[in-house]
């Protein structure tokens, strides 16, 4: 997916990347989860879960983020952003408020969701909050047995609950999803023909396909949202 543009290909397209939606709120569930309520005209948009958005952070930078939940009728889509700090992204959202402006594209990328499991395990950290936000709806409606496993820092522990998200289980970062030994302790009767959904940390995710191979034949769904060292994946 595309990160940055050099300025002359982004001015020779300012037309169409411009401001196509305005921010109705702005909320902290942490002081690293943002929550951000944007306007527009959402009715072309082909939200599909597991789809990101592109947003465009700085005159050459774009980044990608997964919309929560939306309402066609009011044109409304909500974001939860990972304030992490470390990226020009990151310090884009955290600066946004109240009635600002900004290009969001229409959303692309890869499919998360398949119904064909009765069970479905979902792993990820804070940058993948806004994605189990879209699946928990489906997964209720469609009666599907489902776990969350989050990993997150100490000062994000609490996000999934504020969220609304149920059946969650959160351990600290780089303690269990990055050891093999940990996920494999992990492991229930549940496992063995589950879907398995995995984002966020690109390393994480790895160590879980790993362990996972071998022990469902399920089908195993990933997409990496961000990778230690790299800007913008
Ligand atoms: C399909 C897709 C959907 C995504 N959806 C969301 C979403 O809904 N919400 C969300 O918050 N993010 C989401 N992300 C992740 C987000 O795009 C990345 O975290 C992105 O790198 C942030 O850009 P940045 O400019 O802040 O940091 P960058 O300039 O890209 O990176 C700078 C440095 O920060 C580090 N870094 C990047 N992200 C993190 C992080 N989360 N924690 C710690 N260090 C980090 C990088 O390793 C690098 O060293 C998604 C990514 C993809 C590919």
């Amino acid at each position: 997916m595309i990160s940055s543009m050099p300025k002359w290909i982004g001015d020779l397209f300012a037309g169409s990347l411009r401001p196509n939606v305005k921010i109705l709120k702005t909320s902290y569930i942490s002081s690293q989860i943002k929550r951000i309520r944007f306007q527009g005209n959402i009715s072309k948009m082909n939200l599909q879960i597991g789809y990101a958005n592109v947003i465009r952070v700085s005159e050459t930078e774009y980044r990608n983020y997964t919309v929560a939940s939306h309402d066609t009728i009011a044109g409304t889509l909500d974001i939860v952003f990972h304030i992490h700090g470390n990226g020009v992204g990151s310090r884009y959202i955290d600066a946004l408020k109240t009635g600002d402006e900004l290009f969001i594209s229409d959303p692309r990328g890869k499919k998360l969701y398949d119904a064909g499991s009765k069970q479905q395990i979902i792993f990820g950290d804070e940058t993948s909050l806004g994605t189990a936000c879209s699946l928990l709806p489906i997964l209720k409606q469609n009666q599907q047995q489902f776990h969350f496993y989050f990993e997150l820092a100490e000062e994000n522990k609490h996000t999934p609950q504020l969220l609304g998200l149920e059946n969650c289980t959160v351990f600290p970062k780089n303690d269990v999803f990055t050891n093999e030994k940990n996920i494999d302790d992990l492991r229930t009767s549940h496992w063995r023909a589950a879907n398995f959904i995995l984002t966020g940390n690109v390393k994480s995710m790895q160590t879980l396909r790993r362990v996972l191979k071998s022990s469902t034949t399920g089908k195993i769904l990933s997409q990496g949202y961000w990778l230690e060292g790299k800007k913008g994946l």
